[in-house]
């Protein structure tokens, strides 16, 4: 084949690197061990209604800008449904509260979610949060570095922040945005995502008007092979060869080889870690013994087809609970295209500690249209038509305290090998977003190394609006 580069794994990461290598004129293999791509982002049929499934509901952001811009060049970004407001709508033990999605400047934009807020928590509460918000306006990324030797549960109390509001407030955003209890949470993690909803405002929420893989897969692997490379499924890549600390080529499992002087890894840590760990090189071994430090964060993701419309909400989040299963909620209704004005079809997310693995499917299924009911009376006198559970053991890998210093730069001390992947230094959490951004900064890196330097990546957000004039230089 004789490609100028190839780049493992055809999940958002790779696609995103190989799409930017193609367009700088490389022929690039991508080699993926599925027999589709899309890795963690990927959709299917579901045989039954014909509709194309999710691997789980995806929600983008604003702050999804590497991702959205992938998009762009694909032509799809009209594809996502922005949500302006509501902000989001919660529902608690006390019903439901819509939070606004104010466009004041930063701090000002929290301002009008405080009365919401404030149902919910006391004000003393409300004001346990002084010395950490000071605390997140003064971090950079550096200093944010810092806090990951700390668990963001004895952080909070550490800034004083008081019982009720982690109960309330932080043990349920952090779980849907981070997917893990607080004691089991780096700080630094937790006060990256802070910063950023104090820091900046005008952030709302969008979701994929169609199959989430139907926004990248086809659009990416037309550009690899309009620029001579190709796309190989089931191609599972089992050994790197490295002669004399130069990368020469790869070993699929089923027996061929690929020689290539270039190669990016967009893989998970597990994945990673084996592949640095067994190819026998000494100056590898630190990656895999970094990437072996990241655990599987899992999600159980359930869909139940209504015999009718049964909310008007498109989406909804449930605060925590010990008893709860489900964190995130989607009418797909009110969602897709092809769906529209078609009786409910709700996705939901159970997230981390609470994907029960030992549950059956017809547990998680019953215990799902349970919270469905209580947030939607009208779905108390329908029908559940059809139902499916997806299991996914690693949605992302868990950001536990030591994670965020132990992200690798796309960089590999092996000549011609780079990591990308959600999982790696790009200053952004576990994402879409960080998977794209990886893939651009892998192929910044690739290109820099070819004498053909390239600005691909846009950089990670930071702090507005008078937030910004506190930050620490
Ligand atoms: C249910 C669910 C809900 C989520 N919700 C959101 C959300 O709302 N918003 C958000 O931004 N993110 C969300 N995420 C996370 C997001 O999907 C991931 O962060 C992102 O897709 C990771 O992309 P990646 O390219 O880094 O890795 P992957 O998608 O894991 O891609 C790696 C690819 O490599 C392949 N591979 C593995 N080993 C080999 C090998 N040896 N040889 C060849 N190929 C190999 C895999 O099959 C896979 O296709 C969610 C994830 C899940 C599962």
């Amino acid at each position: 084949m004789n490609p100028d580069a190839v780049v493992v794994g055809a999940g958002i990461a790779g696609l995103r690197c190989a799409m930017a290598l193609a367009d700088a004129g490389m022929r690039v293999v991508v080699l993926e061990a599925a027999p589709f791509a899309g890795g963690r982002a990927s959709s299917w049929n579901d045989e039954t209604t014909g509709l194309q499934v999710d691997i789980g509901p995806h929600v983008v952001s604003t702050e999804h800008r590497n991702f959205m811009a992938m998009l762009k060049r694909l032509g799809t970004a009209e594809q996502i449904l922005w949500q302006r407001r509501p902000l989001i709508t919660l529902h608690d033990s006390r019903g439901q509260l819509r939070m606004p999605s104010p466009r004041l400047p930063a701090p000002l934009h929290g301002l009008p979610l405080l009365p919401r807020a404030l149902s919910r928590m006391s004000m003393r509460d409300g004001w346990s949060h002084l010395r950490i918000a000071w605390r997140a306006a003064r971090l950079n990324e550096r200093t944010l570095r810092e806090l990951d030797v700390e668990e963001a549960h004895a952080y909070l109390r550490e800034m004083g922040v008081r019982p009720a509001a982690i109960e309330w407030f932080w043990r349920s955003s952090m779980l849907a945005l981070l997917n893990v209890p607080l004691e089991q949470c780096s700080a630094a993690s937790m006060m990256r995502v802070f910063r950023l909803m104090l820091g900046r405002s005008g952030w709302h929420f969008g979701f994929p008007k169609l199959a989430l893989s139907q926004l990248y897969v086809p659009g990416t692997c037309r550009a690899v092979v309009r620029s001579g490379g190709q796309v190989l499924f089931g191609a599972r890549v089992r050994r790197l060869r490295v002669e004399q600390g130069r990368l020469v080529g790869v070993d699929l499992e089923e027996g061929h080889t690929i020689d290539s002087s270039r190669c990016v890894l967009a893989l998970p840590p597990q994945e990673v870690a084996a592949l640095a760990g067994e190819s026998g090189e000494a100056a590898l071994q630190p990656l895999a013994t970094a990437a072996r430090y990241f655990r599987p964060s899992p999600y159980i993701s359930t869909y139940l087809w209504f015999d009718r419309p049964v909310t008007q909400e498109r989406f909804w989040a449930r605060t925590w609970t010990p008893q709860g299963l489900n964190t995130d909620f989607y009418d797909l209704a009110r969602i897709r295209t092809s769906l529209a004005g078609e009786p409910s079809v709700i996705a939901a997310n159970a997230i981390g500690p609470m994907a029960r693995a030992d549950w059956p499917d017809g547990r998680i299924v019953e215990q799902t249209i349970r919270e469905v009911k209580e947030f939607a009376p009208l779905a108390r006198q329908a029908h559940v038509v059809h139902a499916r559970v997806h299991r996914t053991a690693m949605a992302i890998p868990q950001p536990r305290p030591g994670t965020e210093v132990l992200r690798p730069q796309p960089a590999t001390p092996v000549d011609g090998l780079w990591v990308a992947g959600d999982w790696t230094d790009t200053s952004v959490p576990c994402s879409m977003e960080s998977a794209a951004r990886s893939g651009a900064l892998a192929a910044e890196a690739v290109l820099e190394a070819a004498g053909r330097p390239q600005k691909l990546a846009i950089a990670a957000p930071d702090t507005r609006g008078f937030v910004r004039l506190f930050r620490a230089r």
